[in-house]
């Protein structure tokens, strides 16, 4: 018996009436009052559905099917419950409304599992009240050192502390973590991209998240009269920016896949017409599945920008401010996921994920695997974030597959 694609929409709905925003969209933010409805809500659906339902300390949501004994392993799903600001229905919630809907199914059609079956609903990921990533997930695998959070406050002024605490909180001292005993963790996500869509597909097997580098970088040149300098006489910063991004969105094109490079913030001064520009600041974001390609595609270009601005005689400063391994998941999971949609008859594509996710964190303490479903037009962090229902019910479908598979 399948998961009907109305039951779906049903609970998507239903997780969405928390934290609707007037201006559109989803706005769910860590420890915010739609938050902690959301939160307590799903706490009474897990219990009604038979399971125990306990926050740790930090503010995950754990809800556990107690297996039939046989083994005192756990299988455990789940994902994000909070948004970005004005986000759609599904980023992080089709993991949670869908891994509940997965184990439902599961109970409802072939009763208690030999394993536990879990489901964490984690506090949050998206970094978009607090300058902090990850607060769910960094949780569950450790504790987050309480100097990390000190002193940082969200865009009113409200500190991480006092409102982790208004919700009853507070940071990690237990030393048991909800990921004790878990044998595997499998999370169900929108793909955020496009690629299942073009290439026609309907579930993703995601094989490895990508590993990312982010940079900023400052060139300081010489600001100066529009009309008197003469072009041979000229620092300026935007030429330099200007050759550095051709040549290096060049690169980065014939690399092709699964490379990604971004230029996506530029700030230039003096910002105006009529003055060569003196200083640019902008960044760079450079995405690879493999260490090793994106650490020499990287240092490959830092060189090249390094040339680019001594032939103008500009100066330079590179500075990499984050340097994210990529992260393979689990291969026997990957393959088990793909035998799942194999028998199903899902027209699947083994894919890497060029987004972030919970399952990043866990995977290097707990074998790790996840699936996407589509994303229409490639659409998310926006209120028109959507995937057809009979996708998003095929997802579901091949979680409660996959989930069979190891618990029962
Ligand atoms: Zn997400």
């Amino acid at each position: 018996m399948s998961i009907t694609p109305e039951e779906v929409v049903a609970a998507r709905d239903w997780l969405a009436s928390f934290g609707c925003d007037e201006r559109g969209g989803m706005t769910r933010l860590l420890f915010s009052k739609s938050w902690l409805a959301a939160q307590l809500a799903l706490k009474q659906r897990f219990e009604d559905l038979g399971m125990t339902a306990e926050f740790d300390e930090v503010g995950n949501l754990v809800g556990t099917y107690q297996g039939s004994g046989e083994s005192e392993e756990i299988i455990a799903t789940g994902s994000h419950v909070d948004t970005v600001v004005q986000g759609g229905k599904l980023d992080g919630a089709l993991g949670i409304f869908g891994g509940y809907l997965a184990i439902k199914h599961l109970i409802e059609n072939y009763g208690t599992p030999k394993k536990s079956l879990r489901i964490i609903s984690m506090a949050e990921e998206e970094g978009s009240r607090f300058p902090f990533v990850f607060w769910g997930s960094k949780n569950l695998v450790g504790c987050v050192p309480a100097a990390d959070i000190q002193g940082i406050a969200d865009s009113e002024g409200v500190s991480f502390v006092e409102a982790m605490n208004d919700c009853g909180f507070s940071p990690r001292t237990q030393t048991s973590s909800p990921l004790d005993k878990v044998e595997a963790f499998v999370e169900l996500h929108i793909e955020q991209g496009n690629t299942l869509e073009m290439e026609g597909s309907s579930v993703g097997v995601v094989n490895a998240i990508a590993g990312q580098r982010r940079y900023n970088i400052h060139l300081h040149g010489q600001a100066n009269h529009a009309g008197t300098t003469r072009m041979c006489y000229r620092h300026d910063v935007v030429q330099v920016f200007a050759e550095i991004v051709s040549s290096s969105l060049a690169k980065a094109n014939e690399a092709g896949d699964p490379l990604v490079l971004t230029f996506g913030h530029i700030e230039v001064s003096p910002n105006t017409v009529n003055v060569v520009p003196g200083e640019a600041l902008f960044s760079m974001d450079c995405r690879h599945t493999d260490k090793a390609v994106l650490h020499s595609f990287s240092e490959a270009l830092e060189a090249d920008m390094v040339r680019i601005a001594a032939q103008h005689g500009v100066t330079i400063e590179i500075e990499c401010w984050m340097d994210e391994d990529p992260v393979p998941m689990n291969l026997e999971l990957v393959s088990l996921i793909e035998q799942t949609c194999k028998e199903r008859g899902d027209n699947y594509l083994v894919m890497h994920s060029g987004a972030g996710h919970d399952s990043q964190i866990i995977a290097p303490h707990v074998p790790t695997g996840m699936l996407f479903v589509p994303s229409i037009d490639g659409v998310s962090h926006n209120p028109a974030e959507d995937t057809d229902p009979a996708d998003l019910a095929r997802g579901i479908d091949a979680l409660a597959g996959v989930l069979h598979k190891l618990a029962y």
